[in-house]
């Protein structure tokens, strides 16, 4: 029988071993936005992510709060991991809704949504929160030193091993975007987010009036600086962009590049959107305007779709399946996954390399 000392010490050898000290690592971490009563759900994510992918690699996790964390939610969380926790919080600035907003114009837009029944259509904060991981998730100071991220949220699993670093993958590959599930967004959610972006950001950049018969191709010889030569607009749109499918990225699972979100092009879009007041006259998710900015100002095959990381978020979840799901241990089932279903937007993202 072992000592405790001892147990800890080999724990510690194994731990060394594991975390590969001559391999490289890639600058990356773990991004967690989290209000305190999201302690027992956040427990079970990092949980999760730790015992199938971190124990071994040991990347740094920062949380995020408009509210000063707990003591007692920082020990119940920093108890799970051996890497670095840090706690950060929001700038006001970054998080609330800013005064120029018409209240009377947001209100009525909340109304609406609510007798559409549209989810968290008459929540301040969840707007407060999209706006959030849409611009400015990537500014905070914690934030800074990092090139790549892996966002979680509470209540989410990882259900296979990762025998290679996805970190690393990204940035081997080029990759600036990642995703294991893709969907169809709630249109009412979005009613001018595609005007916005295509008639009023496109355009603000060049004159030309988008008509259907003038194809994207003709406008982004012209700003190559923005949109992308090979783009995914096909994952966006069914008719070369005139009209949005409302396909995107479901973005409570993220590996991407945050110095893409620093870029000139995503900073002006950003911004563009912004001062449009969309994010609270209507309920534009972080996901929608994160595929949009992968699909037009990146390259098609810098987003990557991690086939192989079994991944859960209520209601949905994607499970790899054959040898993946065999060497992954995965504790899913293959047969419940997203990838094909009706909802799901797979299809046209793997038509783009067809
Ligand atoms: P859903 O996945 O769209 O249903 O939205 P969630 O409730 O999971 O929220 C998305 C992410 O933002 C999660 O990480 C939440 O913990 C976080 N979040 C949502 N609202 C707030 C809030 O008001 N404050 C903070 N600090 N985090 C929030
Ligand atoms: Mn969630």
């Amino acid at each position: 029988l072992r000592t405790g000392e001892q147990y800890d010490e080999l724990i510690s050898l194994d731990n060394n071993l594991r975390s590969f000290p001559n391999v490289t690592k890639a600058n990356a971490t773990f991004v967690l936005l989290a209000r305190n009563s999201d302690l027992p759900g956040v427990v079970n994510s990092i949980q999760s992510v730790e015992d199938r992918f971190n124990r071994i690699h040991n990347y740094s996790w920062v949380l995020l709060n408009e509210e000063p964390f707990t003591d007692d939610f920082k020990e119940r969380v920093t108890v799970l991991t051996r890497a670095s926790i840090s706690f950060g919080l929001i700038p006001r600035e970054h998080w609330f809704q800013p005064d120029w907003i018409d209240e009377e114009r947001a209100r009525q837009g909340r109304q609406k949504m609510m007798a559409q029944r549209i989810i968290y259509g008459g929540s301040v904060s969840y707007r407060n929160m999209c706006r959030f991981n849409s611009g400015f998730f990537f500014q905070h100071e914690l934030l800074q030193q990092y090139r790549y991220y892996w966002r979680i949220e509470p209540d989410v699993k990882f259900f296979c091993d990762l025998d290679y670093d996805p970190f690393l993958y990204m940035q081997e590959h080029e990759k600036v975007y990642s995703f294991t599930i893709s969907l169809f967004e709630w249109e009412p959610t979005i009613p001018t987010l595609w005007q916005t972006t295509k008639g009023g950001f496109l355009s603000w950049v060049t004159p030309t009036q988008l008509s259907p018969a003038v194809s994207f191709i003709d406008f982004i010889a012209e700003y190559p600086q923005y949109v992308e030569n090979h783009n995914a607009m096909d994952f966006l749109s069914n008719d070369g962009g005139k009209s949005y499918n409302l396909c995107h990225f479901w973005s409570n699972f993220e590996i991407a590049d945050m110095d893409f979100w620093r870029t000139e092009a995503y900073t002006a879009y950003f911004n563009y959107l912004e001062q449009k007041g969309g994010f609270y006259y209507e309920r534009w998710g972080d996901a929608p305007v994160h595929s949009i900015a992968a699909a037009l100002f990146a390259r098609r095959d810098q987003i990557h779709f991690f086939r192989d990381i079994g991944y859960r978020h209520d209601p949905f979840q994607h499970c790899p399946s054959g040898e993946q799901w065999t060497k992954g241990r995965c504790s899913c089932d293959p047969t419940d996954t997203f990838d094909y279903t009706a909802n799901s937007c797979l299809k046209k993202f793997e038509k783009l390399f067809a």
